[in-house]
């Protein structure tokens, strides 16, 4: 069965359950959320009650839980040695919070080395997880190193790059990786060849350490180097390689969330963006669409 959703907000009042509110309202049966702005550190209370009726709205919708997905805030790095223990400490807070609500994917970029070199960096980066894993006792959460577009000096923009980072980490268990479409194309890899990537994924890495991936179109060619989302069948990619990649058999049991942008910065798009997925046909007046009926 398809599991599609996507990033959807968390506030203070509602909490998880306006999380679960607002994926019903996209018809999805998985969704993504920051625990607060992805810019700052700034988090609220988890309160029990709300997560007990949150839980209970998606056991009505047909939400299953273990596929619903966190997403570290950008300003963790644990490549930077001048904020590490700062990076360390947001970090295993985050994956506190993650185990106290039950949830089991916490996506995290890798980090940005900032000068410092990719070895430098990618060795940094193991020292920050294994220091956080190693000292997270009774985890539950799978920490998922997203691979990046090659913006600036970002890390984990190649499958060598990720391998060497989980072949060092001690918890094997609770590592993994999250695809993004948008990022692989703007990193160089081309997504018609999405089942050569796979193949040598599988190779290096290995296809069951895939535990997400983000459905994005790009606004820019391969090889880019940018990182800009655009809408499903609107950008470089296209919605035929797109959807080959969301129904590919070897992530069938993978959640595929939709970070996508807002139609003029007011309107989600993934109600829409989700019905195409459903019915694997491109709607050429999406945009207007979403601007009539919202
Ligand atoms: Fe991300
Ligand atoms: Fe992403
Ligand atoms: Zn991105």
């Amino acid at each position: 069965m398809l599991i599609i959703g996507s990033h959807v907000g968390f506030n203070k009042k509602e909490q998880l359950l306006g999380c679960v509110k607002e994926s019903i309202k996209y018809k999805a049966n998985t969704f993504m959320f920051y625990t607060g702005a992805p810019q700052n550190t700034k988090r609220t209370q988890i309160d029990k009650n709300i997560t007990i009726e949150a839980l209970k709205l998606m056991k009505e919708n047909n939400i299953n839980y273990s596929n619903v997905v966190v997403h570290a805030p950008y300003i963790i790095n644990l490549c930077n040695e001048n904020n590490f223990s700062f990076s360390t400490n947001f970090l295993m807070e985050e994956l506190e919070r993650c185990n106290n609500l039950g949830i089991k994917k916490l996506v995290l970029h890798p980090g940005s080395h900032i000068g410092l070199g990719v070895e430098k960096g990618l060795n940094n980066i193991i020292k920050g997880l294994n220091q956080v894993l190693d000292n997270t006792p009774n985890n539950n959460t799978t920490i998922l190193l997203e691979t990046m577009s090659g913006k600036g000096t970002e890390l984990g923009t190649n499958t060598e790059q990720l391998k060497y980072i989980i072949d060092n980490i001690h918890d094997r268990k609770h590592i993994g990786i999250c695809l993004d479409t948008c990022h692989l194309n703007d990193a160089g890899y081309d997504l018609n060849n999405f089942n050569s990537y796979l193949e040598e994924f599988d190779k290096l890495i290995g296809i069951d350490k895939i535990g997400c991936v983000h459905i994005n179109d790009s606004k820019n060619s391969i090889n880019a180097h940018k990182d800009r989302h655009a809408n499903i069948g609107l950008g470089t990619i296209g919605f035929d390689t797109l959807i080959k990649i969301i129904y590919n058999k070897n992530l069938e049991e993978v959640p595929k969330i939709l970070e996508t942008p807002y139609i003029d910065k007011i309107y989600p798009p993934y109600k829409y963006e989700i019905n195409m997925i459903r019915e694997k046909t491109f709607n050429n007046n999406l945009i207007n669409d979403i601007k009539l009926k919202n």
